[in-house]
């Protein structure tokens, strides 16, 4: 079986463009009930105009090409315009920036299973890329959720969401979209980043097993995995340098991912935006791990937490909160070539 060849040049250009050094995603695809958490913190209400101007703030930082490549949007927000009324799709592609869209429909537990996940929405998948594709979107996102701790992850969960991730990946690419793959390692819990490391190398395994299974493109294709730290709630976590964390993050990924893939564009996935910035850094100045692919960020939390908080839904605060956005959005595109001072 053969990937419909028309949509292949496109997927590998789409990828390599995403990759361009220096540059990385903003994640900036919340869904309702997820931005809604941000915007409790700063006391404003989650109605459709406040989302609006958030997304707003952020796709008209001036600058923001500098060093974004590519922004992840919620489906709500691809249909959104500036007050002016320019569509947010094209007022990211008039700036070289790359539109996708979040296609997973969220977490549904998978019975047998001590509660954990797979992720939901396949059945539709195939008319939703195809309609955003249409709408301008170039890439797709899918989150996988996988947790540690008693025993877990179970090969069920690993195995099931492998698949899931795969069959996603096909589905996309069949519809002109490059899968970025997100299989996310949850730091909750007190395991060693020994633990981490294992888990991530087992589930990177089965993951890139099944993409093969699945006829997966790879050069048109990214990966989205967490970086292997500590949990939460470990002892170490503070001690660890991000040397270590830059470290075990490429040896795990240098076993497991094959060089055919474009770029590896990770999540930040609780930690502080410096720390998502000096992490990255380091994994990019690393020389003694083989490391094929483009490393860089596709960060959500890592490069709003500073800047939903200045806005706190104030238009006196609109251009602070957009320094502050790209403040961590020029961190991080350092870190991307290993030149973060911190
Ligand atoms: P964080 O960087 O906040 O973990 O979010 C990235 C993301 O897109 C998770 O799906």
């Amino acid at each position: 079986m053969q990937q419909k060849a028309d949509f292949r040049k496109e997927l590998a250009e789409t990828a390599q463009k995403i990759c361009t050094p220096g540059k990385g995603i903003l994640a900036a695809d919340e869904s309702q009930g997820t931005i809604g958490k941000k915007f409790v913190t700063i006391n404003v209400e989650n109605n459709e105009e406040h989302r609006r101007a958030y997304r707003e703030l952020l796709f008209t930082s001036p600058g923001i090409e500098n060093y974004i490549s590519g922004v992840i949007l919620f489906s709500e927000t691809v249909k959104h315009a500036t007050k002016e009324g320019k569509n947010f799709v094209e007022l990211l592609n008039e700036k070289g920036i790359i539109a996708g869209i979040k296609v997973d429909k969220g977490l549904g537990v998978i019975p047998g299973t001590q509660d954990e996940s797979a992720t939901l929405g396949l059945d539709t998948l195939a008319n939703m890329a195809a309609e955003h594709y249409k709408l301008g979107c170039r890439f797709a996102k899918w989150r996988a959720v996988l947790k540690i701790g008693n025993g877990l992850p179970s090969q069920q969960a690993i195995k099931e969401n492998a698949w899931g991730l795969a069959r996603y990946a096909a589905i996309c690419q069949e519809n002109g979209l490059v899968p970025i793959v997100e299989p996310e390692i949850l730091a909750d819990g007190d395991h060693s980043i020994d633990v981490c490391q294992k888990v991530t190398e087992k589930v990177l395994a089965a993951v890139f097993k099944a993409l093969n299974e699945n006829n997966v493109f790879l050069e048109g294709c990214l990966l989205k995995p967490n970086m292997v730290t500590p949990g939460s709630t470990n002892s170490d976590r503070s001690k660890v340098t991000p040397q270590e964390i830059g470290y075990r993050t490429a040896l795990a990924l240098s076993r497991t991912v094959p060089g055919a893939l474009v770029g590896v564009t990770f999540l930040s996935g609780g930690q502080s935006e410096e720390e998502a910035s000096l992490n990255l850094n380091a994994m990019n100045q690393l020389t003694t791990v083989r490391k094929p692919w483009a490393l860089t960020f596709s960060y959500g939390r890592a490069l709003q937490n500073t800047a939903v908080k200045t806005w706190a839904g104030k238009q006196e605060n609109w251009e602070a909160a957009q320094q502050a956005f790209l403040t961590r959005a020029k961190a991080n595109s350092e870190a991307q070539l290993g030149k973060y001072q911190g």
